[in-house]
């Protein structure tokens, strides 16, 4: 196939050598204590690239590209710039080539995503900000935490693209009533629309995971309703879906010792569980906790 990174001797739509190539060259063999494991089909690369919505003036935040498969793809989608941040020193040549390809369109930062300051990163940009990954699993969950929590919101970016093993993708978008239903389909429900816009087999990777993967774009929403503060948002949760099987004048002993009076305010039953809260319930219980004044803790 000449439309394919992965392809030995067919021509790249960039130009550049094959992905294959460029992971033997440069003996990038997948490291698993870095989650790597890379997506070379460019059919593949360009639909993640693609849900990124209209590319003119776009500038993408990439977490991990590794050897560059969806970093190429983005590029050749028509990105104006892709700022990106990766551990693996080892992916400097093959990155470099991709930004002597494209010059002044792509900067790589080396580093853990989890340190890094995206405000100062994006210094200077102007017009949209996606964020665009295929991320590491075993960083996923906080990274998503971390950007679903920004403040002010709304945040720096308008969407993001994310691929996560499909167990998380699920929890996402899970509804009230479900095993799935838990802290991130709460958090990111209420900030975001969260989609899953694709699903993939391991073999869909080179090396294959253990897991089958999903891709699930977010559309933040401007103002969530009802309006509370994360930390208020996530001690609830974290009360009520730390003891799921626990009716909420139970598990929310641990917020406030009269429970009930938080559930009568919001008008809801003391003998529900978790569960059988909607996120905009979540939200309306934290608004009352931030309006009461319980004692805030870290979360
Ligand atoms: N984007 C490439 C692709 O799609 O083929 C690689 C994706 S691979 C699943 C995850 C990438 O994240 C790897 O390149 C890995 O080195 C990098 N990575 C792992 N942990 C990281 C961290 N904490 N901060 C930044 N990059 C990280």
């Amino acid at each position: 196939m000449s439309d394919d990174f992965s392809s030995v001797k067919g021509a790249t739509p960039d130009g550049l050598p094959p992905l294959r190539d460029v992971i033997d060259r440069y003996e990038l063999r997948a490291k698993k204590s870095l989650g790597q494991n890379f997506l070379l089909d460019l059919n593949i690369t360009r639909r993640i690239a693609r849900a990124c919505g209209d590319m003119r003036g776009r500038t993408i935040v990439e977490v991990g590209p590794g050897p560059g498969g969806l970093t190429r793809a983005l590029l050749i989608e028509g990105a104006e710039r892709v700022i990106a941040v990766e551990r693996d020193e080892r992916c400097r040549p093959a990155l470099a080539e991709i930004a002597d390809r494209y010059p002044g369109k792509l900067n790589v930062h080396f580093g853990d995503a989890l340190d890094a300051d995206w405000s100062a990163l994006l210094a200077g940009v102007t017009g949209p900000v996606t964020i665009a990954a295929n991320l590491p699993y075993g960083v996923a969950s906080v990274l998503l935490a971390g950007w679903l929590g920004t403040e002010p919101w709304p945040p720096w970016f308008d969407g993001m693209v994310l691929m996560f093993q499909r167990e998380v993708a699920d929890r996402i978008v899970a509804e009230p009533n479900t095993k799935a239903y838990g802290r991130l389909s709460v958090l990111s429900q209420w900030r975001t629309e969260p989609r899953i816009i694709m699903n993939l087999p391991a073999e869909a990777f080179t090396p294959p995971p253990k897991v089958t993967s999903a891709v699930v774009a977010f559309k933040p929403r401007r103002a969530p309703a009802p309006a509370c503060s994360v930390n208020a948002l996530s001690r609830v949760t974290q009360a009520a879906f730390g003891q799921r099987r626990k009716m909420l004048r139970a598990s929310l002993k641990q917020l406030t010792p009269m429970p009930e009076l938080l559930l009568n305010e919001a008008g809801l039953t003391p003998t529900d569980r978790a569960e059988d809260l909607t996120v905009s319930d979540f939200a309306a219980l934290a608004a009352i906790i931030d309006r009461s004044g319980v004692q805030k803790t870290k979360t």
